[in-house]
């Protein structure tokens, strides 16, 4: 990482944000997007500082042939190091693929779906939308559903009406636009379990053992958009794919070639090295699940107890990652957003197809930044009293 850096653990890490802030080094603002979202200051100076020359290899990492040595590094170490994060077993593969975590709607049912049956678990907009591509490909039983309340919570998971053919049971673990958390995850009886983790990815420790296949897009908690990461257990690899499924679909063909079939992402994959890095210099995801917890804890404590604003999510189900809270009233909501992004408080307006707000706390987002926005709630509040 940057020589210049003094960041050596999550501590020193946010002091250091805070002051670049008090003496305004930067005008960066606080940004909460759902994704693409924040990324850590650090590593777009590192960025910054390596983009015209790579190491000693006098050109960008975007200039790089994906063959050459310098970039097989890059790819390595970041493979590396994401199996050292997540306690990744050797008995799965990792694969930095493209096409975003929406192919993988199509991809896992091409590859997994041999007897043409899965059970879908629909929590949100993600698991409707993977459920109903996986429909092109055979029969799909959505097992539970929290569509009776707007997916506000996660239905009980423990005794589900598995289907005996079913080739996996999938679930979307945390709804990016509802903002809930699958925290217990669903007896599978047996069966394989998919999971979308794209909104939380490295947010907090998860046992890779107990999914067959896991994947998500960087682009909300780990990197630039343009990389879908796959982990997957080898005995999940094939050749027998469902007919027509092309080369690029196929977990094998970018398995067999350690993601260098074609021409990965390489700049992005290169990002996201750094990213795994800055992670395991704070001390890795135990860390930064505890500073996610308590960054989540500030702003729904405040939600709680405020008479203006109120969470909309079930409190057992709720996500470290997504915040969706509402006032009740549209314009009021139009009205907090646009006046929040003055502020410098960016991004907090919810998914067009839910509407009130969602503020998103991944793993760059300073707690300063929730300390910040839940000052301007309050004032919010106070000046809206009725
Ligand atoms: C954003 C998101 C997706 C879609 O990601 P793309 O990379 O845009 O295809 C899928 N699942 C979850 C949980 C997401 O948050």
């Amino acid at each position: 990482m940057n020589q210049d850096s003094d960041c050596y653990n999550i501590a020193d890490y946010y002091d250091y944000i805070i002051t670049v802030r008090r003496y305004k080094i930067l005008s960066r603002v606080y940004n909460f997007s759902a994704g693409p979202g924040v990324l850590p200051e650090e590593v777009l100076k590192t960025v910054q500082a390596e983009l015209l020359e790579y190491g000693n290899s006098g050109m960008s990492v975007m200039e790089m042939s994906h063959r050459s040595k310098d970039f097989e590094d890059i790819l390595d170490d970041a493979e590396e190091n994401l199996r050292s994060l997540m306690n990744i077993p050797a008995n799965y593969k990792v694969l930095f693929l493209q096409g975003g975590a929406y192919t993988q709607f199509a991809m896992i049912p091409m590859n997994l779906m041999i007897n043409r049956a899965a059970d879908y678990i629909v929590t949100g907009q993600w698991s409707k939308k993977a459920a109903a591509e996986a429909k092109i490909f055979g029969t799909v039983n959505e097992v539970a559903s929290s569509a009776d309340k707007n997916f506000s919570y996660i239905p009980d998971l423990s005794d589900l009406n598995i289907s005996e053919k079913a080739d996996y049971i999938y679930i979307c673990q945390n709804e990016t636009v509802h903002g809930t958390t699958i925290k217990t995850l669903p007896n599978t009886k047996g069966k394989i379990l998919v999971s979308d983790i794209s909104s939380m990815f490295l947010s907090e420790p998860i046992d890779v053992n107990k999914y067959g296949l896991i994947y998500g897009g960087v682009q909300k908690n780990v990197g630039p958009a343009g990389v879908v990461i796959v982990i997957i257990r080898e005995d999940l690899i094939r050749d027998n794919v469902l007919p027509y499924t092309p080369t690029m679909m196929k977990y094998k063909t970018h398995a067999d070639n350690k993601s260098l079939f074609n021409t990965p992402p390489c700049f992005n994959i290169y990002v996201c090295g750094l990213v795994f890095k800055w992670l395991m210099k704070l001390g890795g995801v135990e860390e930064m699940h505890k500073l996610n917890q308590a960054k989540a804890k500030i702003l729904y404590d405040y939600l709680d107890n405020s008479k203006l604003f109120h969470g909309t999510v079930e409190k057992k189900d709720r996500s470290l990652m997504n915040v969706p809270f509402i006032t009740g009233d549209k314009d009021l909501d139009s009205e907090f957003a646009s006046e929040a992004a003055q502020a410098g408080l960016k991004n907090i307006k919810g998914h067009r197809s839910v509407g009130g707000m969602r503020a998103s706390l991944y793993n760059a987002m300073p707690i300063e930044g929730v300390y910040k926005l839940v000052e301007f709630m309050t004032d919010f509040e106070k000046r809206h009293a009725k």
